[in-house]
């Protein structure tokens, strides 16, 4: 009858219990009966040893306890604890937790403990009833001493790792021009046929920092792009005549004549109803072979009654004039391209004062003269025949 039998709840599974709490356990009738009771050997955190064991020598109840390994257990003969209610108290540690507070200023691999954590304490006292050398009841109150105090560490948020993609263009070469003869355009004329492009490679490069050092460029991707030749067509076709002003009031679609060539008065041109100062131009390419203004023949001279005038000397052995301008842009000697501005309309000279309408005293008086192997000279001929508005 010496052998008790005792059990033991193992303190860990009363450890999440409230600050003060009571555990009653009664002692099942079975066990008593059998007069065997298994004691556990208990480790607390601190490392002690929780209960002392008794003498004895009775054999293992071959019943598990169902503790955890913090348990070791054994089977004693326990001496018999006299009547009434014994109590033992033990003190535990309470682990404390750690708490982390992100930092996007600082990197992913740097932390920062902004407060160290302290571990709580509780006490737990266990109560055990024996009545008759027999345990009846167990319970246990546990009491928290020190609430443990978090340990807060700044932990880091920022990429240690980032990277970034740059593309460029790098030429490898200049286009070259290439200059192609056109039959169906004029001389003198250009168009762009090709547009060039240079050879370039288009490159894109990937940069690694690490911690905002740049440790790593590569090259990712790269694409050539052949080089493209610029062709430009030149005209060879011979430059026909074009007209020695812009119709501006209908678009170059009604030009009104107040004389034509020839006539009693054996008119020399085409007299062109024009308004005062509108721009006249070349009607070819060509070079200015004579340009004077008004006043500067005396009357005697027949040149006179041309007043403000230019005449220019084209390919072909072609000569044209513009008489009775208010002002010429262009001097003997210069080079003249088809529809460049020679001058403003006006009316020097001698006019038909009897000319009535808008364009009255004022028109363009124009000729065309072609060299006369023959004679030796150039000799007026009708416009009509060469300028594109009768042909
Ligand atoms: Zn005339």
């Amino acid at each position: 009858m010496n052998n008790v039998n005792k059990k033991r709840t193992a303190p860990k599974r009363m450890r999440n219990l409230p600050s003060k709490s009571r555990t009653f356990k009664p002692i099942s009738r079975a066990a008593a009966a059998a007069g065997v009771l298994t004691l556990s050997l208990i480790f607390t955190s601190c490392g002690e040893t929780e209960h002392g064991t008794t003498a004895g020598t009775q054999g293992s109840t071959g019943k598990p306890a169902g503790n955890t390994s913090a348990t070791t257990e054994v089977t004693t003969a326990a001496p018999a604890e006299k009547d009434g209610t014994h109590e033992t108290t033990r003190f535990e540690e309470i682990p404390f937790e750690t708490v982390y507070i992100p930092n996007p200023e600082m990197y992913e691999d740097e932390e920062l403990t902004q407060a160290e954590g302290e571990k709580g304490k509780a006490e737990i006292t266990e109560y055990r009833t024996y009545l008759g050398g027999e345990l009846t009841a167990e319970w246990e109150e546990r009491k928290t001493l020190t609430e443990p105090k978090n340990r807060v560490i700044i932990r880091g948020t920022k990429p240690i790792i980032t990277v970034k993609e740059n593309t460029v263009t790098e030429t490898l070469e200049k286009y070259s021009t290439i200059y192609e003869e056109c039959g169906t355009m004029e001389v003198g004329t250009t168009k762009l046929k090709t547009e060039g492009k240079n050879s370039v490679a288009v490159k894109t490069y990937r940069y690694t920092y690490t911690k905002g050092e740049l440790t790593v460029t590569e090259l990712v991707a790269e694409e050539i792009q052949e080089r493209v030749d610029e062709v430009i067509l030149v005209g060879t076709k011979a430059q026909s005549f074009g007209m020695p002003f812009i119709d501006a009031e209908n678009g170059g679609v009604n030009y009104r004549l107040t004389q034509s060539y020839g006539g009693s008065n054996n008119h020399r041109g085409l007299d062109f109803a024009v308004y005062y100062g509108d721009p006249i131009i070349a009607v070819m390419d060509g070079t200015v072979v004579e340009a004077y203004d008004a006043g500067y023949f005396s009357k005697n001279n027949l040149l006179w009654t041309y007043g403000t005038y230019v005449v220019i000397e084209h390919e072909g052995g072609f000569r044209t004039c513009y008489a009775h301008l208010s002002s010429r842009t262009v001097k003997k000697g210069d080079t003249v391209k088809k529809g460049q501005t020679i001058g403003r309309s006006g009316n020097t000279g001698r006019l038909n004062t009897t000319a009535t309408g808008p364009y009255a005293g004022t028109h363009l008086h124009f000729e065309i003269r072609k060299y006369s192997s023959s004679k030796k000279a150039y000799v007026t001929v009708d416009p009509k025949l060469y300028l594109p508005w009768w042909k």
